[in-house]
């Protein structure tokens, strides 16, 4: 249906050819189906631009399979907090990420970029579209996890408070029986949505 990007000043056919040369094919298949999920969740919860919340989906990941030192000089080269050094992939694709898709794409809409910015950690304030992005991501169809079907009735059924809530309260949790170090901005996400879930 929709058929150019103007933020990526490309068509689908040619911004879907870039995707598929920048990451493996189950990546490709997985940003595919969250551009398909963010789109229902824009018509599902009033985002008026539906397909600029597709677009979104599609690049979030964008970044996801940059080296190390790739991060490392982008987060020197914007000059980025330096406690994002102490950090991931996890966390770069999404808060380094954006620089990135930028350079790459040349993309500006301040409303995307934010939204793939905070797509893995959240913020505990968020916009319509930050919270499509975070939630698409988690339930697309794709995904197969135990609670996902849960955490598909509340973004499709209840509300995206919820879904937040749920998503992040389980991303606490597996980092935690992993033993892994929670970013202080998913802690920031948790406290501020879990209360929808309650
Ligand atoms: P994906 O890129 O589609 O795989 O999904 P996300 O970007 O949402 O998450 C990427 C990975 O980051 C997942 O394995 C999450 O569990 C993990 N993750 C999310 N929040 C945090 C965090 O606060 N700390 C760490 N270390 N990892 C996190
Ligand atoms: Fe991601
Ligand atoms: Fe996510
Ligand atoms: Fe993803």
């Amino acid at each position: 249906a929709f058929d150019y990007y103007p933020e990526v000043l490309m068509t689908r056919d040619a911004l879907l050819e870039k995707l598929a040369n920048n990451m493996s094919e189950k990546r490709f298949r997985h940003v595919q189906n969250v551009g398909k999920a963010a789109a229902e969740l824009a018509e599902r919860w009033g985002y008026e631009n539906v397909q600029k919340a597709e677009l979104a989906g599609l690049l979030h990941d964008y970044a996801k399979e940059e080296s190390e030192a790739t991060f490392k000089s982008l987060i020197a080269k914007y000059q980025l907090e330096p406690e994002l050094l102490n950090w991931g992939n996890n966390v770069w694709h999404g808060m380094v990420g954006i620089y990135k898709i930028q350079e790459d794409l040349g993309l500006t809409d301040p409303e995307i970029l934010r939204a793939i910015e905070i797509h893995t950690v959240g913020d505990a304030k968020m916009t319509l579209l930050d919270k499509i992005v975070y939630v698409a991501d988690y339930v697309e169809s794709g995904r197969s996890f135990e609670g996902v079907e849960l955490a598909r009735e509340l973004a499709y059924k209840k509300s995206l408070d919820a879904a937040v809530a749920y998503e992040t309260a389980q991303t606490v949790n597996f980092l935690s029986a992993k033993r892994e170090r929670i970013y202080p901005q998913t802690l920031a996400t948790y406290n501020a949505f879990i209360h929808a879930i309650k």
